[in-house]
């Protein structure tokens, strides 16, 4: 089973017993997204020292503003890793406001540009902006040739069609699980096979309300897509397993 999004860094995970938690519960393939350039620095360290575990280097919208030269030169570095899968996590977030629309905006698009150069796919977190965000996609759409990855995609499945059009991936996580889950679950519903990924988001959005979020968690999260997608749990797993290898090939090397 795989994790295509979660958070190590700065979050006091138990470690070595968290990693041995995570392979005891079958999840095999952790990708670690970051949001800020030290956290990829960290996050690196830690995909070089652990077997299935690999990393996306990028800045996350909400530290737009310390996207600069030196942060992609940085970056760039990191990218270069062979466990460095991706870029991200990259995007727009305008749920606490939006007074920095301009620097996310030019954070994301750097971005996208550096992914491109580098011939690897993204990982876009988007909240609260989907008009921008399908808007700046379309624009660059000669860029997202390596593919992308809407995570804890929260659009709906009114949405989906858009971002499918432009060759989206889509990541679910705990939400699904929640009691009143119905947008995520209809999301699900409307989401094509060839397009479905699983992921934690840890350590935030638990499957379990309050809990702190971990990759071992990723079977709960199966059970209920499967579920939901009326499908056999090994086998959804099988698709899922070569929708990650199609969309982020270095985990394949
Ligand atoms: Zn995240």
């Amino acid at each position: 089973m795989i994790d295509v999004h979660a958070h190590f860094a700065e979050e006091g995970y138990d470690f070595p017993a968290e990693w041995e938690k995570i392979r005891a519960a079958g999840v095999n393939t952790v990708i670690l997204a970051s949001d800020t350039v030290p956290h990829s620095q960290l996050h690196a360290a830690f995909a070089r020292a652990h077997e299935g575990c690999f990393f996306a280097a990028g800045v996350h919208p909400s530290d737009a503003l310390r996207y600069d030269k030196a942060a992609e030169a940085q970056i760039l570095r990191l990218a270069t890793e062979r466990k460095c899968v991706a870029i991200g996590e990259i995007g727009l977030d305008y749920h606490y406001g939006s007074e920095e629309k301009e620097a996310q905006r030019a954070a994301f698009v750097a971005q996208i540009e550096l992914a491109s150069r580098l011939g690897l796919p993204l990982q876009i977190h988007s909240r609260d902006a989907c008009a921008d965000t399908l808007s700046i996609l379309r624009e660059y759409q000669k860029l997202l040739s390596n593919g992308f990855l809407m995570h804890c995609y929260s659009y709906g499945a009114e949405n989906l069609q858009a971002f499918f059009e432009l060759g989206a991936y889509f990541s679910f996580g705990g939400v699904v699980c929640f009691k009143n889950a119905r947008r995520a679950v209809e999301a699900v519903q409307a989401c094509p096979l060839e397009r479905i990924l699983t992921e934690t988001d840890s350590p935030y959005l638990s499957p379990f309300r309050g809990e702190k979020n971990s990759p071992s968690n990723i079977p709960v999260i199966l059970q209920k897509l499967a579920l939901v997608k009326d499908m056999d749990m090994g086998e959804l797993m099988e698709s899922i397993n070569e929708n990650a290898l199609r969309l982020f090939p270095k985990l394949a090397l």
